[in-house]
């Protein structure tokens, strides 16, 4: 993957400020932060998307989340974080190499919870939610 830019971050041929390193999993600063230690995790194998990682690298990339957070708290000063994947370009996903986004956040910083990030929320009864979960539990088997 010549021409990704985390495949090039993390093979060391463009700078980043990296601030985890591990077997399959990296991580450095955002280039355009949302907030002060704004970070990005990133498996060092290019997959599109999250579901095209194998279990090992899901498993590393969570470990390393659940590692760094409080770390960039306690670095930051932050309250707390929001912890986000955009996995999809019709979910805003611009870096074709999966990553998860850590990002701090402070009492009255003005920013909205992860529950505002998609659009009209629909209209669904009891029947409906019945009905997405057994969808969703027969594409499991
Ligand atoms: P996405 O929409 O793909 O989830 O987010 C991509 C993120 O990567 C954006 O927050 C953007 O600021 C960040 N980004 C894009 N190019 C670079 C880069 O060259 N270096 C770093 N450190 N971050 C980048
Ligand atoms: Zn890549």
């Amino acid at each position: 993957m010549g021409e990704c830019i985390f495949c090039q971050i993390a093979a060391d041929e463009l700078p980043s400020h990296r601030v985890y390193e591990a077997e399959d999993v990296i991580a450095f600063l955002d280039v355009n932060p949302l907030a002060n230690g704004h970070t990005l995790v990133v498996p060092r194998e290019h997959h599109e998307r999250l579901q095209e990682c194998p279990e090992s690298t899901a498993i590393a990339l969570w470990s390393a989340v659940t590692e760094l957070v409080p770390a960039i708290e306690a670095a930051v000063d932050a309250d707390a974080t929001n912890i986000g994947i955009n996995n999809g370009s019709a979910a805003g996903q611009e870096i074709s190499h999966s990553h998860v986004h850590i990002v701090p956040r402070f009492e009255g910083d003005g920013g909205r919870p992860i529950h505002a990030v998609a659009g009209r929320r629909p209209d669904l009864d009891d029947d409906d939610l019945e009905a997405i979960g057994e969808a969703i539990n027969q594409h499991l088997k």
